[in-house]
């Protein structure tokens, strides 16, 4: 995610995620191509079925269970034809889940623009309804704990947010449940992810994970297909399609890919110039390597600073102002950051959202430490609390747990990603550099491709350290605990 400033379009909430880039902002209008619809089959107009289910289903509020509740996704794979031309998706999708309650009678997703045309779970159709919670679908036959099933989809529609067409460039940010059905805030609830993508005659595609050459893939020349080799939070699902300049490096034994629209490959690498040893960097001070043995990075024209699962979209703007700044570099840091801290070790939910965005925006100011000296950490470390000073002088201070609602983007990421820094640098001096960081290698050796609560970053640093970190997590981390009820005595 991006770095905290007054410019980012994209905001985030512990409980709702609302505001994201503009579909087809600037000029969708351009673009041509028509959908592949082999990709998916034709597209069918709305089942009777499911199109009752919209009207019919619609018990009480109260009784919505919440997104994501009574299930574990185990995979999503997707079958995606987008036409860009008339801003629009259409697929099929297949939902692999575990169902984690007696009898479970249906599973809801996150709410999203798009319609569905048809759904069933073992050749037994599933309702569908929009409901206050999300989407919500009805299990044909109630599923015992522990057992698994497949919900299978047909949907089509324009998603809301989250995905960007200039030219012939398209690309997905952050939002991926606008454009498939999935859970946008359920970071914990990691799973497989495969995609095939209609791609027209001389474009290309990016997704998570690798692309799969001469899998047959329907005989289709003009469908890709990709897929994760482990779990990643649904956020971090993504593609683009475009027309694509490659350029390659390596950082020891892991691949590096540089793709941009409209530039040469020369100055590719002179934009990454410092990629590869940032990879190092991080892999050291991470004890792991890079995920998966390979990165990209895709250069869009727009304001972008995003992470996605073994790829980042990076803003050429963003890029292009820090390759101008002598002691810059925080954009490729801080989303690589992200690969480890983040997409490899997730904060389990957003109320512990700090563990990505507060290491990732520290690890950012001790790479710039590393490659520019102390000072550039330092001052780094200074944009981080004058951030937060404006936080406290606007009268708004929380412990970084916090799991209530924020009143701005600037003020939540005051605390999450600056008051996250400060914490960490905070740690760094109180314990030294050894201990420091052999916690931080314990906590992400230790939680690699989990997810994680800030209970397990003390634990981690407490056993690394061998001291009891109990006061500086409460005063931090989780705020002093609740007053005693009226009436307790006090002994
Ligand atoms: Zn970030």
């Amino acid at each position: 995610m991006r770095r905290p400033g007054p410019t980012s379009t994209t905001i985030r909430t512990p409980t709702s995620p609302i505001i994201g880039e503009a579909l087809g902002s600037g000029s969708s209008a351009a673009l041509t191509w028509r959908p592949i619809r082999s990709a998916v089959g034709a597209v069918s107009k709305p089942s009777l079925l499911a199109v009752a289910g919209l009207f019919l289903a619609a018990p009480a509020r109260g009784q919505e269970p919440a997104q994501g509740l009574g299930f574990d996704v185990e995979r999503y794979e997707v079958a995606l034809a987008p036409d860009v031309a008339a801003g629009s998706v259409a697929g099929t999708e297949e939902i692999a889940f575990r169902s984690t309650v007696a009898a479970l009678s249906s599973l809801t997703f996150s709410a999203n623009g798009l319609a569905v045309d048809e759904a069933s779970v073992g050749g037994r159709p599933a309702r569908v309804a929009s409901t206050p919670r999300g989407l919500r679908f009805e299990l044909p036959v109630p599923l015992a704990k522990g057992a698994r099933a497949v919900l299978r989809l047909r949907y089509r529609g324009v998603p809301r947010r989250g995905v960007t067409a200039a030219g012939d460039l398209l690309y997905t940010s952050y939002f991926a449940c606008d454009w498939m059905v999935c859970l946008q805030d359920s970071p914990g609830d990691k799973a497989m992810f495969g995609l095939e993508i209609g791609v027209p005659p001389g474009l290309s595609s990016l997704s998570a994970g690798r692309m799969k050459r001469g899998a047959g893939l329907r005989r289709d020349p003009s469908v890709q297909r990709w897929e994760t080799a482990r779990p990643y939070s649904p956020y971090l699902f993504g593609f683009a399609i475009g027309k694509f300049t490659q350029a390659s490096a390596r950082a020891g034994s892991t691949q590096l890919l540089y793709l941009a629209p409209g530039l040469s490959e020369a100055e590719l690498r002179r934009l990454f110039a410092e990629t590869p040893a940032i990879v190092r960097f991080m892999a050291g001070k991470a004890g792991v390597p890079l995920p998966g043995g390979r990165y990209t990075q895709l250069l869009v024209p727009g304001s972008e600073a995003q992470e996605a699962a073994t790829f980042s979209l990076i803003g050429r703007p963003e890029l292009e102002r820090d390759s101008a700044d002598p002691q810059g570099g925080w954009v490729v840091a801080h989303e690589l950051a992200h690969q480890w801290w983040g997409n490899l070790v997730t904060a389990s939910t957003w109320r512990d959202f700090w563990l990505n965005e507060g290491i990732a925006t520290f690890m950012t100011a001790a790479w710039k430490e590393n490659r520019h000296g102390r000072a550039a950490y330092q001052a780094e470390l200074d944009v981080a609390r004058r951030r937060l000073a404006r936080a406290r002088d606007a009268g708004w201070d929380r412990p970084l747990a916090f799991a209530g609602s924020y009143p701005s983007l600037p003020i939540r990421r005051a605390i999450q990603y600056s008051k996250g820094a400060l914490f960490m640098d905070h740690l760094r001096t109180l314990l030294g550099d050894d201990s420091f960081w052999r916690g931080l290698r314990r906590f992400t050796r230790r939680n690699a491709g989990a997810a994680v609560t800030s209970a397990d970053f003390q634990r981690a640093m407490e056993q690394a350290s061998r001291r009891d970190l109990s006061v500086e997590f409460r005063e931090w981390v989780f705020g002093p605990p609740p007053p005693a009820p009226p009436g307790a005595e006090i002994r």
